[in-house]
């Protein structure tokens, strides 16, 4: 038993509009724990659809279609479905009413296109859609395989999701199960080093145990199925230590620590203070330090020492250093990190020099 997300329209495959709906969905699978294994997107063309229905439908039990349910020619997930599965397509009267109502709510009168949307193959139930016009159809075209379409409009779709297809599934005896993840937090090693490392916790069956790469860090996400919390953490705990006790210093935090956060409350707790003198990163290290709320106990502040000049000036370094050094250099990034250290009074400086641009990258 599984679902599968299939996402219509061409505007997705041209990148105009970014897939919020499938992110929104598979949170929601993964939160009822519902298995789900294949996402597709597909443009408004009708032998398409078909195929990636046809095959869908092979190897999952439950498909949720989004977008495609409007009123124009291109909108065409209800008649491909209900062409593959071989059944006419009946107008329903409920949603006729329903439609000349909001139509008339807002002073208008239904125009004839409009009657598309009420249509349904024979035998689907109508998955009501409060705050637009075109309702989603709920149908089992043949034992063990439940379609659902939504509408693209996300706002629209989110409530028809919470507000019927979550009580259907619920009461179709899912989301008994949960999946809780953490996300451990690694820096200062590379994906496959840190995969090399823990290799032995990639194949186990509950928890899961696995990687991502992203700017600046690596992190594994530890997930648990069970049927609550209390479980999923118990399954979590001993292997989330495991692999911070084998990772050591390359592990920073887990879930919402960052890296400014967790070295703030390393400061806050030392009662220390931190200042910085940035060269290449303009800026970037400080203005890090200070997304975190609470920051101004332990950071005092930072010089931008970009122009050698500053460095001497403001920083205090050996003009003869940075001449015979260069100032990407441990010398120099030495004096700037002591330099604003004293300047600034705090228990510690941190100094950042190096390449950094179009041109090429280095740092000290
Ligand atoms: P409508 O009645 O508005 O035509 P529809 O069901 O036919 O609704 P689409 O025409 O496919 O849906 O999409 C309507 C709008 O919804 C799109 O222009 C886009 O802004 C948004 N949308 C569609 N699909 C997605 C998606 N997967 N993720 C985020 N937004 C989407
Ligand atoms: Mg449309």
């Amino acid at each position: 038993m599984s679902a599968e997300i299939i996402c219509v329209g061409t505007e997705l495959l041209l990148g105009d509009i970014l897939n919020t709906n499938v992110q929104f969905l598979a949170k929601e699978l993964a939160s009822l724990g519902i298995p789900h294994y294949y996402q597709t997107v597909v443009g408004d063309n009708p032998t398409r659809l078909q195929e990636v229905i046809e095959i869908a439908s092979q190897r999952a039990s439950i498909l949720i279609f989004t977008g495609g349910l409007g009123p124009t020619p291109d909108d065409l997930t209800t008649e491909t479905i209900a062409q593959v599965f071989e059944t006419p397509l009946v107008e329903s009267t409920e949603i006729i009413e329903d439609i000349s109502q909001k139509f008339a709510s807002r002073g208008r009168t239904m125009t004839d296109n409009n009657r598309k949307q009420a249509l349904l193959p024979q035998g689907a139930d109508i998955l009501p859609n409060p705050s637009g016009t075109a309702p989603g159809l709920l149908w089992q075209p043949r034992p063990n395989l439940t379609l659902m379409t939504f509408p693209g409009v996300p706002s629209e779709m989110k409530r028809m999701w919470r507000e019927t297809a979550v009580p259907y599934l619920k009461s179709q005896g899912w989301g008994k199960e949960i999946i809780y993840s953490r996300m451990l937090r690694f820096r200062g090693i590379g994906e496959s080093a840190l995969a090399a490392k823990v290799s032995q916790f990639f194949d186990l069956p509950n928890p899961t145990v696995a990687p991502y790469a992203s700017l600046g860090e690596v992190r594994l996400r530890v997930s648990a199925k069970t049927t609550s919390e209390t479980e999923a953490i118990a399954l979590i705990e001993p292997i989330a230590q495991e692999i911070q006790k084998i990772a050591g210093l390359d592990y920073f935090g887990s879930d919402e620590d960052t890296l400014a956060s967790v070295v703030g409350s390393l400061l806050r707790q030392a009662g220390e203070t931190v200042s910085v003198a940035e060269s290449c990163t303009g800026g970037g290290l400080g203005a890090m330090l200070t997304t975190v709320s609470g920051s101004s106990d332990y950071f005092r502040g930072g010089i931008i020492a970009y122009d050698n000049q500053v460095k001497s000036d403001l920083l205090g370094v050996n003009a003869e250093d940075l001449e015979q050094y260069g100032a990407v250099s441990d010398t120099v990034a030495q004096q700037m990190a002591l330099g604003v250290k004293k300047r600034l009074g705090t228990s510690w400086g941190i100094s950042i020099t190096g390449i950094a641009g179009p041109g090429g990258g280095g740092r000290n």
